[in-house]
């Protein structure tokens, strides 16, 4: 026994396959895909890449490598910030008496 799964490929950085069970092929790529893939249009069921122009199956943020890019960068300033701090610990004891 087969069960068919969704061909819609999803997440942020790394693809994976989407985890719901194929309910309808879409009318455009013939592919079958889940209902939380799936949009009804006048002409009939269409999945999400079709309804985007998409010629492959595959929801993914355009900004998540870009986003990645920016955090090491900032990782990057906080290390040389933190290496370059003045020492000041000797002020701390010139109070004892
Ligand atoms: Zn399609
Ligand atoms: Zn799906």
């Amino acid at each position: 026994m087969m069960v068919a799964r969704c061909s819609m490929l999803v997440g942020y950085l790394v693809p994976h396959r989407c985890e719901g069970r194929a309910m309808a092929a879409c009318i455009k790529c013939a592919r079958s895909y889940c209902d939380e893939h799936l949009s009804l249009t006048q002409a009939g069921l269409l999945c999400k890449a079709c309804e985007q122009g998409r010629t492959q199956p595959l929801l993914l943020a355009a900004t998540g490598a870009a986003a990645l890019g920016a955090l090491g960068a900032a990782d990057l300033a906080g290390f040389s910030a933190a290496e370059s701090t003045p020492l000041d610990d000797q002020d701390a004891f010139s109070d004892l008496s």
